[in-house]
């Protein structure tokens, strides 16, 4: 795995955010809400609704990209959406919205993981109910050799890539997508080193989340 950096509150007119890196992939979430939603038809009576916008900055890859919101952006924000939702007791709060805005500063590799672990991260930070985290991390195939926590020339190399999300302590998956041609076995061994992942991931952002709040009680 790449080194892991995690910092929290760091947009101070959101209810919570965080900014996560792996290595030199840097994405920022923010959080807004729970808030009334307008227009009205969009309400939900019985349950909240999240919603998640993930946007490549226009300088985060090499050659810079055309500014706005494309197909790859629409796909993934609701990627980030279905992975975390199970996590979120949306009932708690009916006809509200809760907004999440990711934008990716830097990107190499692994972009829509940093940012679900992000996502996560701010919901807590802003008091979201939550039944548990959500941990995110990908793992692949290059050259025949199973790998964890894909950068960018591995991904562009990988004969198999997956994104996947994780609740640790419920040991439920909230995202399984991929691509690439892998044997069952391949499967099963990159779901299992995939958990033990996000396990270390879960232990390094649990850190920082008691090492802040543990601070701000005292
Ligand atoms: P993910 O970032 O979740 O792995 P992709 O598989 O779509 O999603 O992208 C893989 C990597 O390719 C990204 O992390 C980024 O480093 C690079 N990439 C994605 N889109 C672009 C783009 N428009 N221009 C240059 N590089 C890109």
């Amino acid at each position: 795995m790449r080194k892991i950096e995690v910092e929290l509150g760091v947009v101070t007119r959101a209810n919570g955010s965080a900014l996560v890196k792996f290595g030199d992939t840097v994405a920022l979430a923010a959080v807004y809400g729970p808030a009334e939603l307008h227009p009205a038809h969009l309400r939900e009576y019985q349950t909240g609704i999240l919603r998640c916008r993930y946007s490549l900055a226009p300088f985060s890859v090499e050659e810079r990209k055309v500014p706005g919101f494309d197909r790859r952006s629409v796909e993934l924000s609701k990627v980030i959406r279905v992975a975390i939702e199970p996590a979120i007791f949306l009932e708690e709060f009916p006809k509200a919205v809760v907004d999440v805005f990711v934008e990716i500063l830097q990107a190499d590799g692994s972009t829509r993981v940093t940012a679900i672990n992000a996502t996560n991260l701010a919901l807590i930070s802003a008091g979201i109910p939550m039944r548990d985290f959500v941990v995110a991390c990908s793992v692949g195939k290059i050259d025949n050799c199973l790998v964890v926590d894909l950068n960018g020339i591995e991904d562009n190399f990988s004969q198999a890539d997956i994104n996947f999300a994780f609740m640790p302590n419920r040991n439920k998956i909230t995202l399984f997508q991929g691509d690439g041609q892998l044997t069952k076995n391949e499967i099963k061994e990159l779901i299992s080193l995939a958990k033990k992942s996000c396990e270390k991931i879960y232990e390094v952002e649990k850190g920082v989340l008691s090492g802040k709040y543990s601070r701000q009680i005292s």
